[in-house]
């Protein structure tokens, strides 16, 4: 059950302690309050936890600064709507904002490799006024003989050269907690240069135990992408995991299915569940095009398809794309053939300025009302 306590209700005043007295006088009952940013204000939520089909909602309802009280049906409490009984949350990270009304593009390499192309990649990004990238540390290769990341080692650099080009989120996987803590401590040693999204790979979807990690820190948001074998719904309860441990930065990320009948992609493109995701939990949307089609095959027209399917998440409202681009593609130490060129970094953001246009006055020109 959550408390949704009225718009100016501050953490420390007596009407919210007035809440959570009563919450805690039920047996078994605890209490964790949440400041959630939403796109137009900011609201306290007071989550029960323990058996809450006993408590009655309607002296919760009494208090003149309570606004509301909606019962958590679905399996993912924190971060469901519950039949849009709950708003989207919004988020602020290093001067950035996410929510589910705005959008950001994170262009970068998949994985780092030179420090020559690192600079490129950021000075091209700069010239296109992005402050947005993903660089990848630590990779989870299918063979064990593949390019594994360069890990630690890198992050100084990493680091000093995003700061350098104004770069203020870099998307970077981890894949094991000891990643989390050795992102912290280069951040932290480069007079924190940058920020960096933690992001859970498709293959680490249901490693509960390092969700749970990145979910008890609060310092770094996470990007949590979806299993590629399993249901949207087992993915969502995965990344209830994250919130359940007291992060709410989180954004989900569609990146396809792994199913033959994806075929000719690299997976099978999700992107028609943007909306689902969006009104089933109250996160930001990702779409990964790159990881999707994986390859730089284009339609007759000239379209390349990784075009193609980001403008298909585009339309349907995701708030974040993330795509692999490479100075020199030939010389990738991981997912080469997929990488858009420096030089298409301008295109690709025009393209997606013309489609979230058109997005826009879809929701302007076509949206039923309530
Ligand atoms: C990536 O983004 O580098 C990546 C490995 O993606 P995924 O986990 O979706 O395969
Ligand atoms: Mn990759």
């Amino acid at each position: 059950m959550i408390v949704v306590m009225k718009a100016d209700t501050l953490l420390d005043s007596p009407e919210l302690a007035k809440v959570i007295q009563l919450a805690e006088s039920y047996p078994g009952i605890t209490t964790q309050v949440h400041r959630i940013e939403g796109a137009t204000r900011s609201v306290v939520e007071v989550y029960l936890l323990g058996r809450t089909g006993v408590v009655p909602t309607e002296p919760f309802e009494e208090f003149t600064a309570v606004e509301r009280v909606v019962r958590v049906t679905e399996k993912f409490r924190s971060i469901g709507r519950h039949d849009s009984g709950l708003e989207a949350v919004g988020f602020d990270y290093n001067g950035v904002y996410f929510s589910q009304d705005n959008l950001h593009v994170f262009a970068g390499v998949c994985a780092v490799d030179e420090r020559h192309n690192l600079e490129d990649t950021f000075k091209a990004l700069r010239e296109a006024g992005l402050v947005t990238s993903r660089a990848g540390a630590y990779k989870p290769r299918t063979s064990p003989y593949d390019f594994q990341g360069k890990g630690a080692e890198c992050l100084p650099w990493v680091f000093e050269l995003a700061g350098k080009y104004g770069i203020r989120v870099i998307a970077m996987e981890v894949t094991h907690e000891r990643h989390v803590d050795e992102i912290l401590a280069a951040l932290h040693a480069s007079g924190n240069a940058t920020g960096v999204m933690l992001q859970i790979g498709t293959r680490n979807a249901q490693n509960f135990e390092l969700l749970k990690v990145v979910g008890q820190q609060t310092e770094l948001p996470v990007l949590f992408k979806r299993g590629m074998g399993i249901t949207l719904e087992e993915s969502l309860n995965a990344c209830e995991y994250v919130a359940s441990g007291g992060n709410r930065r989180i954004i989900f990320a569609l990146r396809g299915m792994k199913t033959n009948l994806g075929d000719p992609h690299r997976n099978f493109v999700d992107f028609a569940q943007v909306p689902v995701v969006k009104r089933l939990t109250r996160l930001p949307v990702c779409i990964d095009p790159s990881h999707s089609v994986g390859s730089r095959a284009k339609s007759p027209e000239g379209l390349l398809d990784i075009f193609n399917v980001t403008a298909q998440g585009v339309i349907a409202g995701a708030n974040m794309v993330l795509a692999d681009f490479h100075p020199r593609p030939e010389e990738a130490l991981c997912d080469g053939p997929q990488a858009l060129l420096l030089d298409e970094l301008p295109r690709f953001l025009e393209d997606v300025q013309i489609v979230r246009k058109a997005y826009e006055e879809r929701v302007q020109r076509i949206a039923l009302p309530d």
